[in-house]
């Protein structure tokens, strides 16, 4: 059986199923091939939403332990239910998967369940409940990544796990080796702490948070210590195994380290496994991330691909943004992606959130900036919520006054950074934001203020 289509898009991620429903809308014939039950990719299944379910419960529950008798909220006998606030989570992934299977429907997006393989020049095979091969104008591939591995150290879908298993567990780990103070290792970390784990961190690096603005990850680091999470930076883990419910971390050069379970959070790597890409033609570079033009081509006519699996920043609201210039740019012959703009967000207590260069990027450029700095502890809804923490910083340009990046670590900030974003697409300079009227009281007068803040004009610092 062989069925035609202009677009046929691997992988049902943020990448792909948005894209195909952009190409459905644009005129685009679009089929979407997914070999997991579950729509929605990494970020749904096993990612961004449950552990986003994870990160609220695991907050309402340390917030009941340890804020509200100090509000007047006599609360007693609170514990946890690990397989309800599982049950919990895996509603929260269902209902959305349900939601994606819905918009495809809409938008007249087919969805074909396999395994896909590029097969020749506009072919593709699936494998899967109904074998069939396709054929398309264009061919898109969005298949993501998966966690990455360290020698010495085998996942053993139990003690041993990655972030797919650290979303499951089904009790809190007494002990709870992070190897990696990434994202996932301080999101998932933060989970696990609340929840009652003691949490020690094995980070090869001399700092967290690689790549963050220098000045919010110390400051990160310096809060989640006073959380109680041990960090230990510049070790470098060279094995972890697994007997009879412990494990032991070896560190080179220190002592060993015993826990209950281990997280392996070293960062992820591009998924293209039997894809047929280089008998298709289609180039990947020496770390296996497949190489595309500005269009998202790749070296093979008719194949592009966006998202985890072309590299750059692993974030879900990259790949749409790529997902959608690219099958906008196959239709209509425009297509574009701001990589300035794209705000990035750590769901950690508190949150943090930055968009465009970090202070660290501007120096090594040399590229004269000013900074404007303000904190929430001046912040009267962060007072009254009880989060006084972090601050809002904006660097503007010397010259100009251009905003050049925003960086945040405080209450909701992950919500607060959208307003850079705009502004920093806008070309908005720091006194465009100090001018727009922000409602009083809430936590976007920080941005403003920070913003004000650039000119040594601040009111309440
Ligand atoms: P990461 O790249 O953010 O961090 C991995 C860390 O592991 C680094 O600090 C690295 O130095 C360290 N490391 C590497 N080898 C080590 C070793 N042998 N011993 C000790 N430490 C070692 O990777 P991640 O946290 O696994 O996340 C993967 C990707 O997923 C990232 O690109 C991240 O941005 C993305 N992600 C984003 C979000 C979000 O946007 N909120 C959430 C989860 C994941």
């Amino acid at each position: 059986m062989a069925d035609s289509f202009d677009l046929v898009v691997v992988g049902a991620g943020p990448g792909g199923y948005v894209a195909a429903i952009r190409a459905s809308q644009l005129g685009l014939k679009t089929a979407l091939i997914e070999r997991e039950k579950q729509l929605g990719g990494t970020c749904l299944r096993v990612g961004c939403i449950p552990s986003k379910a994870l990160l609220e419960t695991s907050e309402l529950y340390e917030k009941s332990k340890k804020q509200f008798a100090e509000r007047g909220l006599v609360v007693s006998g609170i514990s946890v239910d690990i397989a309800q606030m599982m049950k919990h989570k895996q509603g929260v992934v269902n209902t959305l998967d349900m939601g994606i299977q819905g918009l495809l429907k809409k938008n007249k997006v087919e969805r074909i369940v396999g395994h896909g393989t590029l097969k020749g020049k506009g072919l593709i095979e699936v494998t899967g409940p109904t074998p069939v091969t396709l054929t398309a104008k264009s061919i898109l591939i969005a298949t993501g990544s998966v966690s990455s591995t360290l020698p010495g150290i085998e996942p053993d879908g139990d003690r041993i796990g990655t972030s797919t298993e650290a979303l499951s567990w089904p009790e809190v780990p007494k002990h709870l080796v992070v190897i990696g103070a990434g994202v996932i290792g301080l999101e998932l970390g933060t989970v696990w702490r609340r929840l009652g784990a003691e949490v020690t961190v094995l980070e090869y690096l001399p700092r967290i948070l690689p790549g963050l603005d220098s000045q919010i990850a110390a400051e990160a680091q310096k809060t989640f210590e006073k959380q109680g999470i041990k960090f230990k930076l510049g070790a470098k883990v060279k094995s972890a195994r697994s007997a009879a419910g412990r494990c032991v971390v070896e560190v080179e050069g220190a002592e060993l380290v015993e826990c209950d379970r281990v997280l392996l959070a070293v960062g992820r790597k591009p998924c293209t496994d039997q894809l047929g890409l280089a008998e298709a033609g289609v180039q990947t570079d020496k770390r296996g991330f497949i190489q595309v033009n500005a269009g998202y081509q790749t070296t093979a006519a008719g194949i592009y691909a966006v998202g985890d699996v072309i590299g750059g920043a692993m974030l879900a609201h990259k790949a749409e943004e790529e997902g959608i210039a690219c099958v906008e740019k196959i239709a209509t012959g425009y297509g574009h992606v701001n990589y300035g703009a794209i705000p990035g967000v750590i769901y950690t207590a508190p949150e943090i959130a930055t968009v465009g260069a970090s202070e660290d990027a501007l120096k090594e450029a040399d590229i004269k900036y000013k900074v404007g700095r303000f904190s929430f502890a001046a912040n009267g809804r962060a007072r009254a919520a009880g989060h006084p923490e972090g601050f809002v910083k904006v660097l503007a340009d010397a010259e100009t006054d251009r905003v050049l990046g925003v960086h945040m670590i405080g209450p909701h900030v992950g919500e607060l950074i959208a307003e850079a974003a705009v502004a920093m697409e806008f070309g908005a300079s720091s006194e465009d934001i100090a001018r727009c009227c922000h409602a009083h009281p809430t936590l976007s007068e920080a941005v403003k203020e920070a913003a004000m803040a650039v000119d040594k004009r601040a009111i309440h610092s």
